[in-house]
């Protein structure tokens, strides 16, 4: 079973056994993955790219071989089209910044969603507000689904770049991105695709979508921290500029004038998380042998019968009905305050996270402070649905 390569699940927290459903903030790390860092940093640990020795040699070659595996992974075209970053936050900053620097000028537009993680907004505001441009924000409707004839009517001449979360957070929502990836192509309008939260949960194939650019995290996918993936397209990559400067990304330095290295390098300043990316890689390979297709169709499961039961406890209300979704659950319970709920359910052994889940926009929609969110990953099990129901249960007769 996939669960005992997991060591952290299992501990007891307050002397019950532990229930993790915080998924959708970080994923716990197969033993795998965990002897992959200990055996990096205990035999082969060197920086990479510099060195002519042995170890230096060695692990260059490990985070090559991590970067194909994630070219393979996402179906990229070329490896040279996947940046190692630190992470989903890391790449959407880099895009905003580069792209912007390059095509983004006064009076332009920009187009976001209302269900965007606080990552895929601020940034391009941040862009906007230094090129004196504008962000529309394409709306979701009560459902948690995006009112697509809203989003064709956003754009204009004007329109440079959409940046749109493939599964929302908070929501659970599967947004339709290659319908969306469409439109905005008719528009001659590229698309970078946040997908923090799918690369775990669903194949992700950047060719077929034909997306511009698509970043995620290595922690949501049972890798590392510190870690992430920023794919663009070679045609976009070579025409930006770079985020950050530094060692690695160059070519030639002169004090007149610098000219920078090639693809993927020119964007990877510094030295890298070389550890994380080979960390990373490691859970790509832990997922594709335990097979992602069968990891998929226990999670769906896991999901339907979280939701039968969820939707079952009077009182409770979820926020993100579509039918389109992950087995994530923002909802309240009988005007109790989420901060209390969660409180409540850490004390039973339960890990779900309270708050805003960094998308306020979405807490405004719906005109609440905060849920509470439970997130389901391939290691969660029905007989924790019925612990964390059971919870449920007690929170509200505490409160009642
Ligand atoms: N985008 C989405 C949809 C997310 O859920 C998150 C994190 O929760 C992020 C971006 C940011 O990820 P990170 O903090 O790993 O950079």
């Amino acid at each position: 079973m996939i669960r005992e390569d997991f060591p952290v699940l299992k501990q007891l927290v307050y002397g019950k056994p532990l229930v993790y459903f915080d998924n959708g903030a970080t994923t716990q790390k197969p033993m795998q993955v965990i002897d992959t860092i200990n055996r990096m940093l205990l035999q082969m640990n060197s920086n990479i790219h510099r060195g002519v020795h042995f170890l230096s040699e060695q692990s260059s070659e490990l985070y090559e071989n991590a970067r194909r595996t994630i070219q393979d992974f996402i179906h990229a075209d070329l490896s040279q089209e996947v940046i190692f970053t630190s992470g989903a936050t890391g790449s959407i900053n880099a895009i905003a910044f580069s792209f912007g620097e390059r095509y983004v000028q006064e009076g332009d537009e920009v187009i976001v969603s209302e269900m965007e993680h606080h990552a895929n907004i601020v940034p391009w505001q941040v862009m906007c507000g230094r090129k004196r441009a504008k962000l529309k924000v394409i709306p979701f409707n009560e459902t948690g689904e995006l009112d697509m004839d809203a989003y064709r009517n956003l754009f204009s001449q004007k329109t440079k770049i959409v940046a749109i979360a493939h599964i929302s957070n908070t929501l659970g929502t599967i947004n339709p991105v290659k319908e969306i990836i469409q439109i905005a192509h008719a528009h001659g309008v590229p698309v970078l695709v946040d997908g923090a939260q799918a690369i775990q949960h669903v194949d992700v194939d950047v060719q077929d979508l034909d997306c511009d650019f698509y970043v995620f995290s290595g922690h949501k996918i049972y890798g590392p921290t510190g870690i992430g993936v920023l794919y663009g397209k070679s045609k976009w990559l070579y025409e930006i500029p770079p985020y950050q400067g530094g060692g690695d990304m160059v070519d030639c330095v002169k004090f007149e004038k610098t000219t920078y290295n090639d693809l993927p390098f020119k964007f990877e300043a510094g030295t890298t998380n070389y550890i994380g990316a080979i960390g990373l890689a490691s859970a790509v390979d832990y997922i594709r042998t335990t097979g992602f297709d069968g990891i998929q169709a226990y999670e769906e499961n896991l999901k339907e019968y979280a939701l039968q039961r969820l939707q079952s406890i009077p009182g409770l209300t979820i926020y993100g009905t579509s039918r389109h979704r992950i087995g994530i659950f923002s909802f309240l319970l009988n005007g109790i305050h989420p901060y209390d709920a969660g409180m409540l359910l850490d004390k039973m052994g339960i890990a779900v996270r309270t708050g805003t889940h960094c998308t306020q926009p979405v807490m405004d929609h719906f005109d609440v402070d905060g849920t509470v969110r439970a997130s389901l990953a391939m290691y969660n099990t029905k007989e924790e649905v019925d612990i964390f129901c059971a919870g449920l249960e007690r929170v509200k007769k505490m409160f009642s």
